[in-house]
């Protein structure tokens, strides 16, 4: 009976699970659906929901290997995600999992997958870019050097001036431009503007002090800044503080020169040469005698002595083979056995040479020894030929000047260089700098740093040292935020000579960039162009942790980017491309973006080409003398035909500018090298605060290829020409992305965001 009542018992128990009754607990446990199909042989999910009011548990049979749940047990109800991985073999499989609870009978879902892909797939794509979506905000710290004078004209007077500069500020908007680097705008000799004769006045040819404000002005309300060019090596000749010094040996502008009584030796390492002050002139201005004695054919000997005789006008006896030549040859007069002489009225800048034959030169030109040039009234001074004979210099009871580049630039003194600060040409400049931040300039370009203290890095960045530190007080005096920027031409022979002068500067020009990529474009060659340019920075961080790398193609004293690449327009979107996508603060260089070529060697005038605004307009060439390549300047070149052609350079630097604005991982990330197995293609990653992009080139003119690996390449954010993208999966499963570019394209990517 006892055991009758037990077995009773137990059934009302069972019973219970099912079909709970009055206030008795009872324990529950149902699960739904019953069955579960993964449709697919990727990865996916499905649910399944318990109802339940214990405690429940679940397992999968097999261990799981390919589905799991995202619980294994729980209590009450339930929604729980069933997970299939890819199916990598060609069967559907199957497998079972069980819920139980305590109390009640278990429940069983049975579960399938269908059937995968065994064997790779291969899918090539072609690439599309994403439209850019840049907001307008100018992030990227591109930069864009103009040349005032042949940039844009407001008032038709043939000279490019500040108000044409501010007329174009939608220009630079386009260009993702937020400063501007002016060629010299303060007053000075020439149309370049590299001789100032007033730090502090408006060049009038470029306009005025006002139409400089309001240039500042307006540029700043579309986050433009304006650099200024800074000329420190020297002045113009026609400076009032050297023509004082030169005048009057007492004046106190002596000292912000290099004056010599006895040139030569107290300048080393410099490029330049000694000449004559004579009293405010340069040369010699007066009636000279000059006397040869050619007794040694090839040690002539050479007597000058001023006169009060006539002046001659030049044997006409051409068996005389001697001439004394100051711009023109003059043949001189057989006085004795192997003697020739003539009086002459010298009228010139430099000095005298001899030569022995009237129109040619080489070795026909005979000179003073390098380390004698300077002619001693009445003493005879026998003479070098060819390559060896220098100018016969005047300078006798005059004073010399040393200049590094031309007899019209004279070079500033500062004095020993520990304490140029306290050099009154240091004070004068520094208070004209003062006047132009409080004006509203927020940065500047210094030209010709290395020259300063002709070569002698060391001087040169001790005397930048306290240039940048005084600019610096005084920005930060006149409530400037942050830092003042500033920029050297340290233009040395490589990245390593340069890199001290980050010592004294937190910007420097990089024309090693540039050196480095056109060498890599012209040989097709791109795979160690990204390590080359972390080898720089590496030079760079030696000396300032935080250097402003001023990364450039040409300039306006360079053969333009686009000669150089052989005016192939493919190479030259290449080069805009790279400069664009690389780390460091980019200038475009005024042109440049049009595609303009051009030689020095025919003229710097031909590297400072005008822009060509419109179609069939005017462009601003007078500064230039005319000096512009018409062939080049044809309407299709023009801002307004190349803004209308979506394949134009222009466009591209448009679009690659606002891309580098848009994307903080180009505007200012740290570069690192990604090496591929293709040595045509450079590419790199650049990461900012999260974000990271991927930057790929192909630097030859063939196709180039390189495999990814299983990188996710699918938001390709920039691309020029066509690329593919050859995607090698199982199932769902990618193994390998390999990207072909077209030659000389580019691609971007974003890998993170
Ligand atoms: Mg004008």
């Amino acid at each position: 009976m006892k055991r009758f009542l037990i077995f009773l018992a137990g059934m009302a128990l069972l019973a219970a699970c099912e079909k709970p009754t009055g206030a008795e607990q009872q324990n529950t446990l149902s699960v739904s659906p019953k069955s579960l199909s993964f449709q697919t042989a990727g990865e996916s999910k499905l649910s399944l929901t318990v109802s339940s009011n214990i405690r429940w548990t679940a397992t999968v049979a097999n261990g799981g290997s390919w589905c799991s749940l995202s619980a294994y047990t729980g209590e009450g109800n339930a929604t729980l995600d069933v997970t299939a991985v890819t199916n990598l073999t060609d069967q559907p499989r199957t497998t079972e999992i069980t819920f139980a609870a305590s109390g009640c009978s278990p429940v069983s879902v049975s579960v399938s997958q269908v059937a995968g892909e065994a064997q790779d797939k291969t899918v090539t794509q072609t690439l599309t870019a994403e439209d850019l979506s840049w907001d307008g905000e100018k992030r990227a710290n591109v930069t864009y050097q103009l040349n005032v004078y042949s940039f844009a004209d407001s008032d038709g007077d043939g000279w490019g001036d500040l108000r044409g500069v501010t007329q174009h500020l939608d220009y630079f908007d386009e260009l993702g431009v937020s400063a501007l680097w002016l060629s010299p705008v303060q007053t000075s000799m020439s149309y370049h503007g590299y001789d100032v004769i007033d730090y502090n006045e408006i060049n009038p040819k470029l306009g005025t002090e006002d139409d400089f404000r309001e240039l500042i002005d307006m540029a700043k309300a579309r986050g433009i800044k304006i650099y200024m060019d800074y000329v420190l090596n020297h002045t113009g000749n026609e400076n009032p503080w050297f023509k004082a010094a030169c005048v009057n040996p007492g004046s106190p502008y002596r000292n912000y020169y290099v004056f010599e009584d006895k040139p030569g030796e107290s300048v080393t390492g410099g490029m330049g040469q000694w000449y004559s002050s004579s009293s405010g002139e340069l040369g010699y201005h007066g009636l000279l005698h000059f006397k040869l004695d050619a007794t040694n054919a090839s040690q002539p000997k050479l007597t000058i002595t001023k006169t009060t005789d006539n002046a001659q006008s030049g044997n006409t006896d051409t068996s005389v083979k001697w001439f004394i030549y100051d711009n023109n040859a003059i043949r001189m007069y057989k006085t004795g056995n192997n003697i020739f002489e003539i009086t002459l009225s010298i009228n010139n800048d430099w000095g005298v040479l001899v030569k022995d034959d009237a129109t040619l030169w080489d070795d026909h030109k005979w000179g003073a020894r390098a380390d004698d040039k300077l002619v001693e009234f009445g003493t005879p001074k026998t003479l070098v030929k060819g390559s060896a004979a220098n100018d016969l210099i005047f300078g006798g009871t005059s004073v010399q000047y040393y200049a590094s580049f031309d007899a019209s630039m004279p070079d500033l003194y500062y004095g020993p260089a520990a304490s140029a600060a306290t050099s009154p040409a240091f004070k004068d400049l520094v208070a004209s700098v003062d006047k132009w931040i409080q004006l509203g300039v927020a940065g500047l370009r210094l030209d010709a740093v290395i020259w300063i203290y002709q070569k002698n890095t060391t001087a040169n960045v001790a005397f930048l040292k306290q240039w940048y530190d005084s600019c610096n007080t005084l920005w930060k005096a006149n409530g400037g935020q942050g830092d003042f920027y500033m920029v050297g031409e340290a233009w040395c022979d490589n990245a390593e000579e340069m890199a001290p002068y980050y010592e004294g500067l937190p910007s420097n020009f990089n024309f090693y960039y540039w050196y480095t990529l056109k060498d890599r474009i012209g040989k097709g060659k791109g795979d160690d162009f990204a390590t080359t340019l972390v080898s720089f920075q590496k030079q760079f961080r030696k000396y300032r942790s935080d250097f402003i790398d001023a990364i450039k193609l040409s300039n306006h004293d360079e053969d333009r980017a686009a000669e150089d690449l052989g005016r192939s327009l493919a190479k030259e979107k290449l080069a805009a491309a790279v400069l664009l996508t690389s780390p460091g603060k980019p200038y475009i260089y005024q042109g440049e973006e049009l595609g303009y070529w051009g030689s020095k060697g025919k003229g710097d005038e031909y590297v400072r080409t005008p822009i060509k605004w419109t179609r069939s307009g005017a462009v601003p060439s007078a500064a230039l003398s005319g000096k512009v390549d018409n062939n080049m300047l044809s309407a299709e070149i023009s801002v307004e035909a190349q803004n209308e052609n979506e394949a134009s350079l222009l466009r591209l630097y448009q679009c690659f500018s606002q891309l580098r604005n848009e994307y903080k991982a180009l505007a200012g990330g740290e570069m690192t090298p990604v090496n591929t197995s293709s040595s045509a293609l450079s590419a790199w990653t650049v990461t900012s605060d999260g974000q990271t992009a991927l930057v790929v080139h192909n630097f030859s003119g063939s196709k180039a290829a390189a495999s990814f690996g299983t990188q996710d390449l699918s938001r390709c954010v920039a691309l020029t020409g066509t690329a593919t993208l050859k995607t090698t999966s199982r199932g769902d499963v990618v193994s390998d992305r390999v990207l072909t570019l077209d030659p000389y394209s580019s691609a971007v990517f974003i890998l993170h965001n």
